[in-house]
């Protein structure tokens, strides 16, 4: 029997004050999951990073963060490194998000050069995966998310996969409150896995592939109990603590 690390994470995106973020991080330090079944984590915008991660003192829930730069520094208006990032104490960084593909010009490329960063600043990537709607109806949900996955492996190698949280994101179920299926979700799932195990078999058997696209507190329970989802990125339920935490119990108690 595989133990894979379950992992649930937050992806706040562009919200809130820092009086908010700084509530919302204390509420999530104060909820009680188990921490050797479930690593926590909380995304706050780069801003809040300061004074969420004065909030998490103390506390197992770690901090992560939205992005990083695909350059440790240097003449990058606007950008924050990952060493920038890990010394507010960031743990994990989700990196190419489908609204920064989509939005902000990340590609396969610049994605995985971002997961490059982010690891040799020594941080974990959560490298988001997934396909669009329109790609789901043209029967082409395998050869996206090969694609992207092909992308980083090709950039970081074996080594650099086995440092990985994959997340599988379909575009359509994000925000929308549509979400995949079980079914639907842990086909993709084991998908990535059967990828990866091109690479490397006891790599890609280890690595946490978690499920994102409106999981909530209801149906958080049926998605992580499917053989190959490991965890959850949460983005709208993440901005309230309790269904934030009733997922997290839910990953904690999966069977
Ligand atoms: C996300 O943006 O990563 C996400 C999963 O959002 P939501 O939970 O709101 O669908």
């Amino acid at each position: 029997m595989e133990t894979r690390q379950r992992i649930v994470a937050g992806n706040w995106k562009l919200n809130g004050t820092r009086a908010f973020a700084r509530e919302l991080a204390a509420a999530v330090a104060a909820g009680e999951v188990p921490d050797d079944e479930v690593t926590v984590v909380i995304c706050p915008s780069a801003c809040h990073l300061a004074d969420v991660a004065e909030a998490l003192r103390g506390s197992t829930v770690r901090l992560g963060a939205q992005n990083a730069a695909d350059q440790p520094g240097g003449a990058f208006t606007g950008e924050v490194s990952a060493s920038m990032l890990a010394d507010y104490g960031v743990s994990h960084v989700i990196v190419g998000h489908s609204e920064r593909r989509a939005m902000y010009g990340d590609t396969d490329e610049s994605v995985a050069a971002r997961v490059d960063a982010v690891q040799s600043a020594g941080l974990v990537p959560i490298l988001c995966v997934g396909e669009t709607l329109e790609e789901r109806d043209a029967g082409r949900v395998d050869e996206v998310v090969g694609r992207q996955l092909d992308a980083v492996s090709a950039r970081v190698g074996v080594s650099g996969i086995a440092g990985l949280v994959v997340a599988y994101e379909p575009v359509w179920a994000i925000g929308t409150g549509r979400t995949a299926t079980p079914e639907q979700a842990q086909a993709v799932h084991s998908v990535i896995r059967s990828r990866l195990a091109g690479l490397h078999a006891d790599v890609a058997a280890a690595l946490p592939i978690l499920y994102g696209g409106s999981m909530k507190a209801d149906n958080a329970a049926e998605l992580m109990a499917m053989p190959d989802i490991d965890g959850g990125l949460i983005g709208g339920a993440s901005l309230d603590a309790d269904a934030f935490l009733a997922i997290a119990r839910a990953a904690a108690v999966r069977g």
